[in-house]
């Protein structure tokens, strides 16, 4: 659900850059109006933004007044179990989903399915949170995304061991859904309490129209990947004969070779990295303007690639969600 939802088509077919974990002054922390971080959602270049108020829903009534057709507003909400935080992300106005449960409880699968019924996203949020109750004692698996990029527990580092960890557990998690069929997409939020934090990271999602709906299911799919900031554009495609496959899709290689690209800009002197079942594949710095990768692979060697593009010092500037090989 969202606001607006049902006016005018939103634009078309294409790429849209949003931010899925936004506090405002409903949260415990969070000092900005709706009314700030909609100029700062505009000033970020999102397209989208979720609000996800920590157990409560008072965002949605707030943001009304702020979207428009150039800023998709998604309804969600932050829920903050005993054990670890997941999103929900796509419930009904003024709907609040229960928190008060912890991993020995048999109770959180329930909600999970009623945000899901209703065709809701929901996303294990900063999984590797160093305090008690941020960490995530549930397994990946009872979600539809992880957050492996969360902005705030780093926000004087937009990177951090919290996030390594979180992004090591998925790449791992991974190879072994991939081979089985179902695999479970990354996404980053800036979880945005502070001035100067939203949007850092952001998730670009593959949709075919800016509508509510439509970016749900480019999330869900994992047609999307993850950016630092606006300034920062990512390429990614694989190709076997004549055809060719981009994130969160399936190339049919037909035993063909398949070669892989990866074209970044706005990562002076990035670090582009491939990664399939077997681990770190290729690992290669681009020039200081930017530019591109190419490697090749067959079926038989990876089932899957994704890739990472990081500053010279390890930071991440980019990670994608993978493209399925087969
Ligand atoms: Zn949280
Ligand atoms: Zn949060």
């Amino acid at each position: 659900m969202a606001i607006g939802h049902g006016r005018a088509a939103g634009r078309g077919r294409g790429w849209y850059r949003g931010d899925c974990h936004v506090h405002s002054v409903h949260s415990h922390g969070g000092e900005l109006t709706a009314e700030q971080l909609a100029a700062a959602a505009r000033a970020a270049g999102l397209d989208f933004v979720a609000t996800t108020e920590h157990n409560n829903s008072r965002g949605h009534e707030d943001w009304l007044r702020y979207a428009g057709d150039d800023l998709l507003v998604i309804l969600g909400q932050e829920v903050t179990t005993q054990t670890g935080h997941w999103l929900a992300l796509g419930v009904a106005p003024g709907q609040v989903v229960d928190w008060r449960y912890g991993v020995r409880d048999d109770a959180i699968g329930q909600y999970l399915d009623h945000v899901r019924q209703a065709g809701g996203v929901c996303v294990a949020a900063h999984p590797y949170a160093p305090y008690p109750g941020g960490t995530l004692m549930y397994p990946y698996r009872w979600f539809d995304t992880v957050e492996v990029w969360n902005g705030l527990w780093a926000s004087d580092l937009p990177w951090n061991a919290d996030n390594e960890a979180a992004l090591a557990e998925w790449g791992r998690r991974l190879a072994f859904d991939v081979a089985r069929g179902r695999w479970r997409p990354a996404m980053g939020n800036s979880d945005v309490h502070l001035e100067g934090q939203l949007g850092t990271p952001h998730t670009v999602v593959f949709a075919e129209e800016l509508s509510s709906d439509a970016i749900l299911a480019g999330i869900r799919a994992g047609r999307s990947w993850i950016a630092e900031s606006a300034a920062v554009e990512l390429a990614f495609v694989a190709t076997a004969g004549e055809r060719s496959a981009g994130v969160g899709e399936r190339l049919e290689s037909r035993g063909e070779s398949v070669a892989v690209r990866v074209r970044v800009a706005g990562v002076p002197s990035g670090v582009v990295s491939l990664h399939t079942e077997r681990g770190t594949v290729c690992r290669e710095q681009l020039p200081v303007d930017g530019g591109f990768v190419e490697w090749r692979t067959t079926a038989d060697e990876a089932g899957f690639v994704r890739t990472e593009v990081r500053h010279p010092d390890g930071r991440m500037a980019a990670l994608s969600n993978p493209i399925v090989v087969n």
